[in-house]
Formats: C-alpha cells, sequence, structure tokens
C-alpha cells in the first residue's frame, strides 16, 4: 500500500514537473494574447499568461518573501530589429516586478507594478538599467528606490495608444525604458509634474544614464534637467520621467 501511494506521490510530481517544463516561455504566449487585432485597450484576458505574484517590499512587511518567490531573470543575447520607432525586439529580456534598487510602475494603470508584458528589453537594456539603478542606490542610501515604466513588450512592436493612452511612438525594439525621477516626499509612486521631484537626485539619475552609455536621454522641458546637448533632449511629456535609450 505504502508503495502505492510513494508511486502515486511520484508520479504527481513528475506531472508536476512536465508541466512546469512544458510551459512556454511566458513572452510567446504574451505576445500571442497581444497580437489579436481589434484595437481595444489591452485587457484582463490579455494579461493572464503573465500572472506574477504581487509586489513585495520587506522593509513594510514582517514577512520576508521566500526564495522561491525572488526574482529571476532569464538572460539571453537580444537582438534590437530596426529602429525605436519602427522595429521589433527578438530574444527579449523580461525585467522583474520590482527588487531591493526598484519598483515598476505602470503608467496606464497607475500603480505597481507595471504588467509584465510591459517590461521587455534588449539583455543590454535591462543589464544597464538595474546597474544604473543600483549604483544610484549605493550612492543615496536614503533615497527612494527608483520607478521604472515601460521597455517594450515581448517581441516589441507598435506600443502605441492601443495599449493605454497616450501610448509611444518608439518602444518598439527593446531599446528604451522610462524612469521616473524620485519624488521630494519620498514616496514610490510616479510624480505628478515638476514641482513634486527632487532635482539633485533626478539629475543625477540622468547624469549616470549618460555616463552608462544612453545615446539619448529626453527629459522634460520644465524640469530644468540637463547634460550634454544632443544626448540629454528635452522633450514634452517627459516632465515626471525620463526616458533612456540605448544606441542600437
Ligand atoms: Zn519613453
Amino acid at each position: 500500500m505504502r508503495l502505492v501511494v510513494i508511486v502515486l506521490v511520484a508520479g504527481g510530481l513528475a506531472a508536476a514537473a512536465g508541466g512546469m517544463l512544458g510551459t512556454q516561455e511566458p513572452g510567446a504566449a504574451e505576445e500571442r494574447g497581444v497580437s489579436v487585432t481589434t484595437p481595444t485597450p489591452v485587457g484582463d484576458a490579455r494579461e493572464a499568461p503573465d500572472r506574477e505574484p504581487p509586489a513585495r517590499d520587506s522593509r513594510d512587511r514582517s514577512t520576508a518573501a521566500p526564495d522561491s518567490d525572488k526574482p529571476r531573470i532569464e538572460w539571453r543575447s537580444s537582438q534590437a530589429v530596426g529602429l525605436p520607432h519602427a522595429g521589433n525586439l527578438e530574444r527579449g529580456v523580461k525585467l522583474p516586478f520590482g527588487g531591493v534598487n526598484y519598483f515598476t510602475w505602470d503608467p496606464i494603470q497607475k500603480e505597481s507594478p507595471n504588467r509584465g508584458w510591459r517590461r521587455w528589453g534588449t539583455d543590454r537594456l535591462v543589464r544597464t538599467t538595474l546597474r544604473v539603478v543600483r549604483d544610484f542606490a549605493a550612492a543615496h542610501p536614503r533615497a527612494p528606490r527608483i520607478g521604472i515604466g515601460d521597455l517594450s513588450r515581448p517581441r516589441g512592436g507598435d506600443f502605441g495608444p492601443r495599449y493605454g493612452l497616450p501610448g509611444h511612438a518608439s518602444h518598439q525594439n527593446g531599446l528604451d525604458v522610462d524612469l521616473y525621477y524620485p519624488r521630494l516626499d519620498r514616496r514610490e509612486r510616479a510624480p505628478l509634474g515638476p514641482d513634486q521631484i527632487d532635482p539633485s537626485l533626478s539629475q543625477d539619475l540622468v547624469d549616470r544614464f549618460v555616463r552608462a552609455g544612453a545615446e539619448t536621454v529626453f527629459v522634460g522641458p520644465n524640469t530644468d534637467l540637463g547634460g550634454p546637448p544632443g544626448v540629454v533632449v528635452p522633450l514634452v511629456n517627459h516632465d515626471n520621467h525620463l526616458h533612456a535609450r540605448l544606441p542600437g
């Protein structure tokens, strides 16, 4: 009898393992989900394949996340295809929903974390962004975590208004990332405008992306943020976040 139970349990485990191994790479499912041709806003049904545990902030909770919940990155060599305004992303890497140095922010639903299908970039973009926020946190231990917004869709391509207003003209080939300026009140959410941002911390974040090799960093024209001409470029609709673009 005991043997039968063991066999049954082992069989169950094998089936579970098979199920896990058989699970498709999330991006593939996501991409199928968002490739519906109807121009309706992205809904819950499309997000279903990308369901993730909620972000945890161990500083606010007594229960630390168990190891199995720690976000892991599936690194692979990515390819940015075409241009930021007309391109695609091959073998992209998904930025985890949050970490000790950053939270992600959904610019459409205005909540954290950002939905998974909005968090794909090249391995270089994800690595560079994580390094910048890590170094920023080390240099400013009292600063709030940095908010990271949209990167690209799992396979890049159109990221326009059908994915939430106002939509992105670029963010198509995994080389673009939005980061919210740190707030003066240290709250971990997107600032509403320039009067809510910490100017020196925000400038430092801009400088770090320039040093990290960004081709362009778009900043809000009302923020007083600056940098090398032609690299740090004022652009409307960037008064609450910077947009860093790596060279292709
Ligand atoms: Zn952007």
